[in-house]
């Protein structure tokens, strides 16, 4: 954990400023400053001091400023595009489909449900002993959220996370990554202009030390990144007891079992380990097929990732795959490729990097793989598609379970009611069924991870009422004068009591 002393030092030595490059071509196209610890200091003392007038506007007010939000983005949309591509490198519909659609959508989905996942919730106990008292559980937002995001979608899983933070009457800062910190800077003239009142909202570009200073600052933390990151920001904030909720790393399985459709298994495994270059949370990260149709679906994705068009994005259908968007990831997606082809696995598309004009890794599948290979039990985050040969589905799914992650997995078979039957045996946070990451659009249900995948979820009611604090109410409007428990205890009413408790409970049979 860092020591107070520690994160002087870091910030003594972070740079003060970010050049932001593009991942596609290599250049940097704007350097903007870094924020200071202090300077965080500033912004949550501002994002607190405007937060109960946000709050009492009330989920009419709030809602009103998100739906023109949600216009905003949808009348802005090319250049939002425009400014995702040229801080990630990845394509034209990567940045249109995943992160504007999932923008636009968002704005207007907590703008309605807000009211109803935070409204008070009426409560009835089975329990005598508080007959006849109103119960219920009302929300209220915890005061400053500070969402901290990373670099793979600055839109939907940096920005993302703050609205349904808002909609709950928090103010946000929030702390993009520093490889790209431009798309949450167009944010917040967005908000801007959407009239969102002054300090409710505000970014803090910056490195390691500006998000350190975050979580030391703010009431919760919602924070999106690697698990060794999420490690630290955990162990961070154990110091001031705030509360996370940490969206972290996968190692999605995608399970093909023998009477699936192997056409669409194959393009569903093309598309979803290669869409944004691979770089999602919930990519598939590695496929088990089992015996009898693995040479065919084998056959079938290497032509069709061998297909793939990779380069510069340009406009819409420029190309399929685009960059690697964070310098130290290449390295990882070929070492991982490099280690399995050492140890006998065999590269059938794909399998190097180019980096003159731009930093990329070829659209790669590898065969012949084996569980204990690094590209099989760590998060590789690059546009690569091992491919595991299983006997059948009970070792698919025992491979699948085997594994420190737990985000999303996903079945493919025609028996749709065996696979659903399977996706219960899965580990994971979320598992689709002849279909993969769709589940996210889904806001109305839970996403997170299981094991070390995360804590908490985002999207549904769990999704916004982790940026509340519950207040369970009770109260009494009909009482006598004195309860029949109270002070003097007497034996007889004690005794009356116990016979109470044995007439209630002690009815059950004990084998
Ligand atoms: P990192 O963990 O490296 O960084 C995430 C954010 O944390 C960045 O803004 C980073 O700043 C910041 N940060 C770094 N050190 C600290 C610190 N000590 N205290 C507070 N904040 C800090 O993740 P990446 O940006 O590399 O993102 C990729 C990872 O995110 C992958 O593992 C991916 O699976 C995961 N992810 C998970 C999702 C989910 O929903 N579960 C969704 C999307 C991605 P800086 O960039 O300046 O270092």
């Amino acid at each position: 954990m860092a020591t107070i002393e520690q994160s002087s030092a870091d910030a003594a030595s972070a740079p003060r400023e970010i050049p932001v490059e593009n991942p596609a071509t290599g250049e940097v196209i704007r350097t903007i400053p870094a924020t200071t610890p202090a300077e965080v200091a500033t912004l949550v003392a501002r994002a607190r001091a405007a937060q109960p007038a946000w709050e009492a506007l009330g989920f009419e007010g709030r809602g009103q400023i998100l739906r023109r939000a949600q216009k905003w983005v949808t009348d802005n949309s090319a250049r939002i595009v425009e400014t995702i591509v040229s801080e990630t490198g990845k394509t034209w519909e990567d940045a249109q489909l995943a992160e504007v659609a999932y923008a636009a959508n968002a704005f207007g989905f907590w703008a309605k449900r807000a009211p109803k996942y935070l409204a008070d919730e009426k409560i009835r106990s089975s329990n005598v002993f508080v007959a006849g008292r109103k119960l219920a559980v009302r929300y209220r937002p915890v005061g400053v959220v500070g969402v901290i995001g990373p670099w793979n979608y600055p839109l939907t899983n940096s920005f993302g996370d703050c609205i349904p933070a808002m909609a709950a009457g928090n103010a946000v800062v929030l702390k993009p990554s520093e490889i790209t910190p431009l798309t949450s800077l167009l944010m917040a003239e967005c908000m801007r202009e959407c009239g969102l009142p002054e300090g409710v909202f505000a970014v803090a570009p910056g490195y390691g030390d500006t998000g350190s200073a975050l979580v030391d600052a703010v009431d919760m933390v919602m924070f999106t990144g690697s698990t060794a990151t999420g490690k630290k920001v955990m162990a961070r904030a154990a110091e001031t007891l705030t509360p996370v909720s940490l969206e972290l790393g996968g190692k999605d399985p995608m399970v093909v079992l023998a009477d699936a459709d192997v056409e669409r298994a194959a393009n569903a495994a093309v598309y979803w380990s290669m869409q944004n270059g691979g770089q999602t949370c919930i990519s598939i990260e590695r496929a088990y097929v089992v015996e009898p149709i693995y040479d065919d679906f084998v056959r079938r994705v290497t032509e069709k990732v061998q297909a793939l068009r990779q380069g510069q994005p340009g406009g819409p259908g420029s190309v399929d795959v685009g960059a690697v968007t964070h310098p130290p990831q290449l390295d990882i997606v070929r070492r991982h490729v490099d280690e399995a082809t050492a140890a006998g696995a065999r590269v059938v598309a794909g399998g190097h990097a180019r980096e003159t004009g731009g930093r990329y890794f070829e659209p790669t599948v590898l065969v012949d793989v084996d569980q204990d290979m690094s590209c099989i039990t760590e998060e590789t985050f690059g546009p690569t598609l091992p491919i595991v040969k299983v006997a059948d589905e009970a070792e698919a799914v025992a491979k699948a379970n085997d594994s420190r992650y737990g985000l999303g997995a996903y079945v493919w078979t025609k028996d749709t009611a065996h696979g659903e039957a399977v996706a219960r045996e899965l580990e994971s946070g979320a598992v689709c069924v002849n279909d993969a990451q769709v589940n996210y659009l889904a806001l109305e249900l839970p996403m997170g991870g299981w094991k070390e995948s995360g804590l908490g979820v985002r999207h549904g009611a769990p999704g916004i009422r982790k940026y509340t604090r519950q207040q369970a109410l009770l109260v009494t409007r009909i009482a006598p004068k004195k309860d029949v428990h109270m002070f003097p205890y007497k034996a007889r009413t004690s005794r009356m009591l116990g016979g109470l408790v044995k007439l209630l409970y002690g009815r059950g049979k004990r084998a």
